[in-house]
């Protein structure tokens, strides 16, 4: 299904757009782009209007896609600029052409140097009036704390990845394990794990969770794990994701789940 909005209000002045693809996070970007300059009624984008149309081939004079500087070899280079952020920063200054928005798209963001994001952070945070920034990233960590606390977040849904068997198979390993109660056996299994990316971990969690609550509704059997286990598991696994979400790192995450996945018999 395309993405659609009821209304503009649903989207912020500054949104980091993030996907585990990159194409899948400039298509999400430029469908809430094109929403921003239709002039359609209804759910937006409409897909017929003129601008619209404009924007889907992508001749919308009110749509700025930002892209890294080439090489001289044609080839993208590794990182954003802080002269291409006051460009835009300048350009954001002018009036919009035809819509009454405008949209910076900007491509891999999360390859703004370090200098380029603090340079952005003052137009994210007041951007001039009807100006959008969206940041399509795949990796939101790569973005300062300072960037983030100033945008809005829209994750792309990655629905295909909690079907996956293997991580369907994963999970419920790890929920075995916590069951075992073996605390050393769960340290190796946080070990093994410490080169997943960002989008596995949190695709893995969401399947955890899943296979969590299957167990504890009688869906599936609860091999070994009481209610109130179970229960706790799934608390440990919420505030796992939170974290993920604000710019916790893959590692820091299994360090919590290897502490706190099984129960402190001492405590309680
Ligand atoms: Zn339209």
């Amino acid at each position: 299904m395309e993405l659609q909005f009821d209304s503009i209000g649903r989207i912020a002045h500054a949104t980091v757009v993030a996907a585990e693809d990159r194409e899948e996070s400039l298509r999400c970007a430029a469908r809430m782009a094109q929403a921003l300059v239709c002039q359609g009624e209804g759910p937006l984008p409409c897909g017929a209007c003129r601008a619209c149309r404009k924007a889907e081939a992508g001749i919308h004079p009110d749509i700025i896609r930002v892209q890294r500087p080439l090489d001289d070899k044609g080839r993208p280079k590794k990182e954003i600029p802080v002269d291409l952020i006051r460009a835009v920063a300048s350009d954001a200054l002018v009036l919009p052409n035809e819509s009454e928005r405008k949209v910076y798209l900007i491509e891999d963001a999360d390859c703004m140097n370090s200098s380029a994001q603090n340079a952005a952070l003052k137009l994210l945070e007041e951007p001039p009036k009807g100006v959008y920034f969206l940041l399509c990233v795949t990796n939101p960590a790569l973005l300062l704390p300072t960037v983030r606390s100033r945008c809005a977040e829209w994750s792309c849904a990655g629905e295909r990845r909690e079907q996956d068997p293997e991580l369907r198979k994963l999970a419920e390993g790890f929920l075995d394990l916590t069951a075992a109660g073996d605390r050393a056996e769960l340290l190796r299994w946080c070990f093994a794990r410490e080169d997943m990316d960002l989008w596995t971990m949190r695709a893995f969690l969401d399947c955890a969770a899943d296979c969590a609550a299957e167990r504890l509704t009688g869906r599936a059997q609860t091999r070994g794990m009481s209610p109130a286990g179970l229960l706790r598991l799934e608390e440990l696994l919420e505030r796992c994701r939170t974290m993920l979400q604000v710019n916790t790192g893959v590692r820091h995450i299994l360090g919590l789940l290897a502490v706190d996945a099984i129960a402190d018999e001492r405590g309680v």
